[in-house]
């Protein structure tokens, strides 16, 4: 993610990543207690360009509000920003990762300062370009009334991580996750639609963190006159779907293949998903523009 050259914007000032002092004391590091977002710049013919970065913004400041960490930064100054680290790193296309820490006390109560720093790297499709294979996950998301699961809360990520790592372990690509009611929720850090008989499913936002691509995926259905179904989906839905795909900033477009050992019989590139998943490259390409999407 960084060489000895690489720069990180940290509280006002680029700095070299390899020489970020991070305070060992800090409530982040040892509880988890951070929030992060994470957003994509494209190198469109207008230069690169950063997809939807309000609404990132908006959402880390949702983020911090919703756990007690205090926020100070406007959007336009972190977004300026950010068009300045990409600079600075010779960056066209790029993952960026705001973090914003808390803390210089081991109480466990919520925090009066943070900290903000943000990174970028190149980082091409987090889950690769190649259909997945996914499993349904022992690990299940946690209670939206225990934890602010529509929040990006860093410590909530350990849960991901187990996820993750027990799907791997089994062989597969990436975890789907059940919710506390035992509904098929999400990817450990995507969101997922199915298709069955030309009709687009996609688990509704109380159990889930409804993802700011979750919501340009319906956008693009409702520009393609393609219906989009909320509800909750079970694992005999996911089962016997035509066709499944992943969504997320990291991710973006994903097909499946492969759920347990149900294998979709629908060719990906004949899916609903497909056509989604091309329209959602021009978007971000800025290669086509429409109101309603952005
Ligand atoms: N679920 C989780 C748990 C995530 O962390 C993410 C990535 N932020 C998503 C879904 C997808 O969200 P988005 O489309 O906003 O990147």
């Amino acid at each position: 993610y960084y060489d000895k050259n690489t720069l990180i914007y940290l509280d006002g000032a680029f700095v070299k990543a390899s020489e970020a002092a991070l305070n060992p004391f800090a409530q982040s590091l040892h509880y988890g207690y951070a929030v992060f977002d994470g957003l994509r710049a494209y190198n469109t013919h207008n230069g690169p360009r950063i997809f939807k970065a309000d609404k990132h913004f908006d959402r880390l400041k949702k983020s911090c509000e919703a756990v007690g960490i205090p926020y100070q930064w406007s959007n336009r100054e972190l977004i300026d920003k950010c068009y300045e680290l990409l600079a600075v790193n010779n960056l066209r296309e790029a993952y960026i990762r705001p973090l914003v820490l808390t803390g210089t006390n081991m109480h466990l109560t919520s925090s009066t300062e943070a900290n903000l720093m943000i990174a970028a790297w190149e980082w091409g499709p987090y889950l690769g370009q190649n259909l997945l294979r996914v499993c349904i996950s022992d690990i299940k998301r946690p209670n939206p009334k225990s934890f602010k699961t529509d929040s990006k809360i860093s410590g909530q990520y350990v849960n991901s991580i187990l996820a993750t790592t027990e799907a791997i372990n089994r062989g597969f690509d990436e975890a789907l996750m059940l919710d506390h009611e035992g509904f098929v929720a999400q990817a450990s850090s995507e969101n997922i639609f199915i298709e069955k008989d030309f009709k687009i499913y996609t688990p509704p936002a109380k159990n889930i963190f409804p993802g700011i691509t979750r919501q340009t995926v319906k956008n693009i259905c409702k520009k393609l006159n393609f219906e989009v179904i909320e509800k909750q989906l079970t694992v005999e839905d996911i089962y016997t779907a035509d066709s499944a795909f992943l969504c997320g900033t990291a991710a973006e477009i994903i097909g499946i293949k492969q759920v347990d050992d149900v294998i979709y019989q629908e060719e990906w590139e004949h899916s609903i998903g497909a056509s989604i998943q091309r329209r959602y490259k021009n978007l971000v390409l800025e290669n086509e523009n429409y109101e309603v999407i952005i």
